[in-house]
């Protein structure tokens, strides 16, 4: 007599349940049955649940914490679309989100062996992006782009433009750091470039925050960068001197943007007499942004 009377209850309960949600589903999934219950027509009956039968119930915090394992990058489209760029409010909102949006990200394994996700920083309003190839250790610890040593020289080339660090926009193609040994993070020397598949894996986020900052000129830094950017197999040596247009894969540019490719800093570390030639790139950037070299 109590089993029937709880099995009762359980079939009333999950019948209940359903009616609950009925017309958001009938909204969502239905719109000419929400038409007939605009227009005032009466409602069929939604089937009821048979007794006996199993109903699974999805709860709000599961839907979401299955959500946050494969986030989707947040859309701009909208934005790029109507023309216009973004106010500085509207940039540093969205960029805000793409961070977050990235620090949860494991789209690929890259995701699994970081420390910190590297998503990128500096002046939303930035006339000029620097986007290297991928976080390195440094990097890696402290969750900010180019802090190592390479990064200590782009902050030198940055200041011989005449410009700080604050006034440009910092970031890399991947956003998690690359590592020959993942096994063994803690180890010097065990940064490599990111690989084909994960950066058809995170284009999506540099291509976004372009689209964001939206600046005049973007310096791609070493030649992952500047092969992934300007989609064209020539030599970093090939790509260098001239400015390209630059057209992303994901998102429409509110406006035009052009790039030109020189060597990464790391690089310049490695073979120093490449820096004159790095600076003959730099001074084609200043040019077009009327920059003038700061006086010794
Ligand atoms: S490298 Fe990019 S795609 Fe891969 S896990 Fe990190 S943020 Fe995600």
């Amino acid at each position: 007599m109590a089993n029937d009377s709880l099995r009762r209850l359980a079939v009333e309960f999950k019948n209940f349940l359903a009616a609950q949600d009925e017309d958001e589903f009938i909204s969502a999934a239905a719109p000419s049955r929400a038409a007939a219950v605009a227009s005032g027509a009466p409602k069929e009956p939604l089937p009821r649940m048979p007794e006996g039968e199993t109903l699974t119930v999805e709860f709000p915090r599961a839907q979401q914490a299955a959500a946050a394992v494969q986030p989707e990058p947040v859309s701009v489209t909208d934005v790029s679309a109507s023309g216009n760029v973004m106010n500085t409010a509207q940039k540093t909102a969205a960029l805000a989100e793409l961070a977050e949006t990235i620090k949860n990200c494991t789209r690929c394994p890259l995701g699994s062996t970081r420390i910190h996700a590297v998503p990128g920083e500096g002046n939303v309003d930035a006339e000029l992006m620097f986007v290297g190839e991928g976080p390195g250790y440094d990097e890696d610890r402290q969750g900010r782009p180019f802090v190592g040593r390479a990064g200590q020289l782009l902050d030198k080339m940055i200041a011989a433009m005449g410009l700080s660090r604050e006034q440009v926009f910092i970031a890399n193609i991947a956003k998690c750091h690359p590592m020959t040994d993942p096994l063994h993070p803690e180890k010097h020397g065990n940064d490599r470039a990111p690989n084909a598949g994960e950066i058809a894996c995170c284009r999506k986020y540099i291509e976004q925050q372009i689209a964001i900052v939206c600046p005049k000129y973007v310096v791609a830094l070493g030649g992952v960068s500047a092969k992934a950017l300007i989609a064209d197999a020539k030599s970093l040596g090939a790509l260098r001197g001239k400015f390209y247009d630059l057209h992303l894969d994901s998102v429409t540019l509110p406006r035009p943007v052009q790039i030109i490719a020189t060597f990464h800093p790391a690089a310049l570390l490695r073979n120093p007499g490449w820096k004159k030639d790095a600076w003959i790139d730099l001074q084609m950037v200043m040019a077009k942004l009327g920059l003038k070299a700061p006086h010794k």
